[in-house]
């Protein structure tokens, strides 16, 4: 049922209504004699009144809302994988320092830390096989 506004006294009405209840205007005849009168003050009447604007905007700005939520956390998420990369990328570059400089119980707890950056996993191993081999060649001077 759409809602018109009766010409003669202005109360929104149904426009299935034969003349207005509140001032028995005949809609009627108004609607037989200029129909298109009557469909505009229809059309207009309804976007007035109607809730449903209403809502789709509350809609459009839900989904607006939730869209910049989504696109916050992705950017979030993005921002946290880079801080981390270049968190390793430093620590990576700390412990290759550290491995020049001869200092390998340092070099070897960064790249535990950043294990599969990069080749810090092929420093480990080098690392290790260096410790093991200062071991044995300590234990050998010890031996002799
Ligand atoms: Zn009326």
């Amino acid at each position: 049922m759409a809602l018109i506004k009766c010409p003669e006294c202005g109360k929104k009405i149904s426009d299935k209504a034969k003349s207005c209840p509140q001032c028995g205007f005949p809609l009627e005849e108004l609607k037989k004699a200029n129909p298109q009168t009557v469909e505009k003050v229809t059309e207009r009447e309804e976007a007035n009144i109607s809730s449903e604007p209403k809502s789709k905007i509350n809609i459009k700005s839900m989904v607006t809302l939730i869209g910049a939520l989504l696109l916050g956390s992705a950017i979030g998420v993005g921002v946290q994988f880079a801080y981390n990369n270049y968190l390793d990328s430093q620590t990576y570059q700390e412990a290759i320092n550290a491995y020049s400089n001869d200092n390998l119980d340092e070099a070897y707890s960064k790249f535990i830390k950043i294990k599969g950056y990069k080749d810090s996993k092929d420093y480990i191993n080098i690392i290790n096989e260096a410790t093991i081999s200062t071991i044995n060649n300590e234990t050998s001077e010890i031996k002799e």
